[in-house]
């Protein structure tokens, strides 16, 4: 052939200027390109040469990379199938370009999918060169050699050369804003995230080793990759410590694995992998550890959409030719095969779980507390997984007990159904500071759950409405009767006007907690039970603590915490401390309740009197009346609050009181704390 002038054929003016501008975000993967390219032109070898196509020498079956610091090159060489000047000609020359300005103004920031798009793998060398040089012979017998060479410009030059061993060598002349691509250590590390599983060893210099106080080349080959990685294995010839030698060959620095699974698909779609459940570090969810590999070529590690949101919690590998790789990420969601790949890992998850929770329970027990993060997340947000998460989902008590739900239901039915048919789950989330309301509730014999996990609100939410007639509820939340509401129980023994004034006397005990607020109610709770009780509205609770997660419930968020303090009517100190309090008071408030009453009854006929007038219909007389009645009862509650807190402050029992059940609560801070101090050892 004589030496050969063209112009490589594209519609677009020249494609350089725009490869180098569009694709400024990833220059790095040009060697994932050029690599890839190299190995199939290896693969593609052994392959005809396994069908018989091919019958010469099966030499050095291997791919070089070089750099040449001074000459400025870096070059990537194979003894693959090489190519013809034909092959050149329609692989190279050829690229195929239409709508072209369109496509790169849409993924300008994805340089994987441009390149994906166009098969402009080969071309992304001018990313990072300003001469791209061509030498290669192909496999066939009576084959030349031949050198194509392009500067950047769409003119080539192409022309025979004398070349003696099969294959292709890629040299690129690295331009001046790239020069650290002649860098040992840039180009190793680079070589390292792309190519460490890659199929065909994978040559860089040689390796060093230490000798007389430095490092010194040796005369091996420094091969940078692993060929048969762990997951193009079959699970039949793996070990437990195979698996767990690789796991760590992927995350040095982690713990070891729970478990793992390893996925193997040939249909609707190809896609290997192992992934592992690794040991979660509770304040520091990882997320995108999983990595993304198209025939072991590392892709990517930013897996979002082809694996479901819960499951960027595991680690491993999926290697898939299927997954549209070179796309944006809006379109691989979209994607059917996606889909459908996202699908199967969940169902193989699902599959693993449930195998272990047959085979070995006592071991799946012991993984729980780890796992279960993981599984809730998953149940959570995928109603697939929710159906089959439920046969082998753990409920823990206080104890440190598992079940499954239906072991659970079948513990609890019997002494936990209220009067309607509900079945109510008691829970705690705090062992410590819940302590008497768990101990309250196991007197009664009821069995209490540990839900201290983050997502454990979200699931008791979630249970409630895919288990029938089933509540949860916290074991603060009330008192123990009304937890469980079993008959109708029986009220205080309290009139209003009482009811009301002793309110107004705790209340006026409790210590100010910022953001809180407090209802005072009287309870016949039993003569042993505690004189007083803080609980907490389940409803409420839940509702602001899923807000602190999510964030369009910002209107419970800002809502103050409110808690109730039960009196306990029955209980004897709460009963001495009512007596000395009417003692004390009871007389002189008396004829104040009594003209209260009163006047509450005479504003009552005036409304009813004028209730289907319109308002200016009333004569204003009535109105006057009416507001001065008002003011004046509001005037002589006044007076009676003052009176019954006047006396309140002076009753150190009652004080007492109220103090331990903060206390109790952890509720009991700072100058609150120390005065309860103080008062208690003056008391003894
Ligand atoms: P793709 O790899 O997606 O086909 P590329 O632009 O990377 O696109 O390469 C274009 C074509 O050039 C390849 O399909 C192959 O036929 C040929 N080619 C590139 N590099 C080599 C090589 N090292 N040896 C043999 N052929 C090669
Ligand atoms: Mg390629």
């Amino acid at each position: 052939m004589d030496a050969q002038k063209g112009s490589i054929n594209v519609t677009s003016e020249n494609i350089f200027p725009v490869i180098k501008k569009f694709l400024y975000s990833d220059h790095e993967i040009f060697l994932r390109e050029l690599v890839s390219n190299a190995v199939d032109a290896t693969q593609k070898l052994k392959t005809l040469n396994s069908v018989g196509e091919y019958k010469g020498p099966m030499n050095d079956l291997n791919v070089e990379v070089k750099i040449d610091k001074e000459a400025g090159t870096l070059s990537v060489i194979d003894h693959g199938v090489g190519m013809t000047s034909g092959e050149i000609d329609k692989y190279i020359n050829q690229i195929a370009f239409s709508g072209a300005e369109e496509f790169l103004a849409k993924y300008k920031n994805d340089s994987n999918a441009i390149i994906g798009h166009f098969g402009l793998g080969f071309y992304s060398a001018f990313m990072v060169a300003t001469k791209v040089v061509i030498k290669t012979k192909s496999y066939r017998d009576d084959s030349v050699g031949v050198e194509w060479e392009c500067d950047g410009s769409p003119e080539f030059t192409m022309k025979d050369i004398d070349k003696k061993d099969r294959g292709t060598e890629i040299i690129l002349y690295i331009d001046d804003e790239n020069k650290d691509f002649l860098e040992k250590s840039k180009v190793e590390s680079l070589l390292k995230k792309y190519c460490r599983y890659l199929p065909v060893p994978i040559i860089f210099g040689k390796k060093e080793e230490w000798k007389d106080g430095k490092m010194v080349e040796t005369d091996q080959d420094n091969i940078i990759n692993k060929t048969e990685p762990e997951w193009t294995k079959s699970p039949a010839t793996l070990t437990d410590k195979d698996y767990i030698n690789f796991y760590h060959d992927l995350y040095p620095m982690s713990e070891d694995p729970l478990f793992w699974i390893h996925l193997n698909v040939d249909f609707p779609f190809h896609l290997t992998g192992i992934l592992y459940f690794p040991k979660l570090d509770k304040n520091n969810f990882n997320r995108n550890k999983i990595q993304l590999y198209c025939n072991q070529v590392f892709v990517t590690d930013s897996v979002e959409g082809v694996v479901p949101e819960f499951m960027m919690l595991l680690q491993g590998v999926i290697d898939s030719p299927d997954i549209p790789l070179n796309v944006s990420r809006s379109y691989l969601q979209s994607d059917s095969n996606v889909k459908k790949i996202s699908g199967y890992i969940t169902r193989k998850v699902a599959d693993r779980l449930q195998q272990l929770f047959n085979d070995d329970r006592k071991e799946f027990e012991t993984k729980w507390d780890d796992i279960k993060i993981f599984i809730e997340f998953g149940m959570l947000s995928d109603e697939k997984f929710f159906d089959r998460a439920k046969s082998f989902t753990l409920l823990k008590n206080i104890d440190g007990q598992y079940f499954s739900l239906e072991e659970y239901q079948n513990l609890i039915k019997d002494n936990q159904t209220d009067k309607d048919g509900q079945l109510i789950y008691l829970y705690a989330n705090d062992k410590d500071t819940q302590y008497q309301y768990i101990e309250n509730a196991k007197a009664k014999g009821y069995d209490v759950l540990l839900m201290d996990g983050q997502l454990d609100n979200h699931l008791a939410s979630m249970l409630e409405q895919k288990l029938e007639k089933s509540r949860f509820v916290r074991v603060d939340s009330d008192i123990i009767p009304n937890l469980i509401k079993k008959d109708d129980i029986k009220t205080d023994s309290l009139n209003d006007d009482e009811r009301r004034v002793y309110a107004e006397m705790f209340k006026s005990q409790i210590p100010t907690i910022e953001n809180s607020e407090f209802i005072v109610m009287f309870e016949a709770v039993g003569a042993l039970d505690q004189p007083l009780l803080i609980t907490q509205n389940e409803f409420m609770r839940r509702m602001k603590e899923m807000q602190s997660v999510q964030p369009g419930m910002s209107f419970y968020g800002k809502m103050p915490d409110s808690f109730n303090l039960i009196v306990n009517i029955d209980n004897p100190l709460v009963k001495k401390v009512l007596e000395k309090a009417n003692i004390s008071f009871g007389e002189e408030i008396a004829p104040i309740n009594v003209d209260i009453k009163e006047k509450n009854l005479k504003a009552e006929e005036l409304r009813k009197a004028t209730h289907d007038k319109k308002e200016d219909e009333i004569p204003v007389q009535d109105k006057e009346s009416l507001r001065k009645l008002e003011d004046e009862v509001a005037d002589l509650r006044k007076k009676e609050e003052d009176i019954v807190k006047k006396y309140a402050s002076s009753d150190s029992m009652l004080k007492q009181l109220v103090d331990l059940a903060f206390l109790s609560n952890n509720m009991l801070k700072g100058e609150a704390l120390s005065n309860f101090i103080k008062r208690s050892t003056q008391l003894l």
